[in-house]
């Protein structure tokens, strides 16, 4: 079960409400318990930003790759692909990253 301090927004997991809350110390009757809609939502969101963060280390490593093949620079052709790469790389760490910072402005987890 999930229960949600009603003060701060920090969300318990166990079969009860916590005796104080972990961040703002107020005492267990400040939470509640969340329907299974609500904890269904927070789970996916928690998936959803664990995905984000697994594409952001991706796209970490297909820049330090890309910059890899630029400094071997066998030939222009391939420069031009890695340099695309390297910026495309860091768009997709940047979308994901700001997908995050979305999502934590709107109380998701
Ligand atoms: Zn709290």
């Amino acid at each position: 079960m999930l229960w949600k301090c009603s003060v701060c927004g920090y969300i318990y997991e166990g079969d009860a409400a916590p005796e104080k809350c972990p961040k703002c110390a107020v005492p267990e009757h400040k939470f509640s318990n969340l329907s299974e809609e609500a904890a269904n939502k927070i789970t996916d969101s928690t998936r959803t930003n664990d995905i984000h963060m697994e594409l952001i280390k991706l796209a970490a490593r297909m820049k330090r790759l890309a910059e890899e093949g630029m400094e071997i620079n066998l030939d222009s052709t391939c420069y031009v692909t890695f340099k695309k790469a390297q910026e495309e790389a860091g768009i997709i760490k940047q979308r994901s990253k700001s997908e995050i910072a979305d999502h934590a402005g709107k109380g998701k987890w």
